[in-house]
């Protein structure tokens, strides 16, 4: 049962939340400004990531507290914004590239110069269609949050892990059981 106490003590440490959250909310208009440079970020190879193996850094690392239990409220919240934070990224990454298409969409009377539009935009709708995938994916991710159903793997059951999660927040699987699948395909496939 909770006593107003108890109401109470959840209301002061989301406020401390919210709090620690602000620093991230003020980076986030210099971000908006150059979307040339978030395109540039998102796309950036794995061997230049650098603190988190991450597709997004705009979010702080969450530090649980001692005795913390995995997966409580804070930590799921944590990882829905992360989630809500990168969709809505991808989002607007999807209505740039509608717009780019749009703005360029010119009919060149070289067919050299066609082709070569032509083949611009089916990588740029290539990427699109992987951006709506994730977005589904994300999507998903967030329903199993709500349902408190998040963080274990789906094969072994074990903890995901805080960091793991910090790099790829949708992953349902331990980093064993995907080595292993991993193998596994290849093994199937090559
Ligand atoms: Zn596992």
């Amino acid at each position: 049962m909770k006593t107003k106490a108890d109401v109470k003590a959840k209301a002061e440490v989301k406020a401390k939340a919210e709090l620690k959250a602000k620093p991230e909310v003020k980076a986030k208009p210099e971000l908006k400004a150059k979307p040339e440079v978030i395109a540039k970020t998102v796309a950036r190879p794995k061997s230049k990531a650098r603190v988190v193996d991450s597709p997004f850094k705009n979010f702080i690392p969450y530090e649980p507290k001692r005795g913390e239990a995995y997966m409580d409220s804070k930590q799921l919240d944590h990882f829905r914004d992360i989630l809500l934070k990168w969709r809505q990224e991808l989002m607007e990454e999807v209505d740039r590239t509608v717009h780019h298409m749009q703005d360029e969409a010119a009919n060149f009377p070289d067919p050299a110069d066609r082709a070569t539009q032509e083949e611009e935009f089916s990588i740029e709708l290539r990427t699109r269609d992987r951006e709506r995938r994730l977005i589904k994916k994300i999507d998903q991710t967030v329903e199993r949050i709500d349902k408190e159903d998040y963080g274990y793997c789906d094969t072994c059951g074990v903890e995901i892990g805080l960091r793991r999660l910090e790099a790829r927040p949708t992953a349902t699987q331990c980093v064993d059981c995907k080595t292993l699948d991993e193998i596994k395909e290849r093994q199937l496939h090559g």
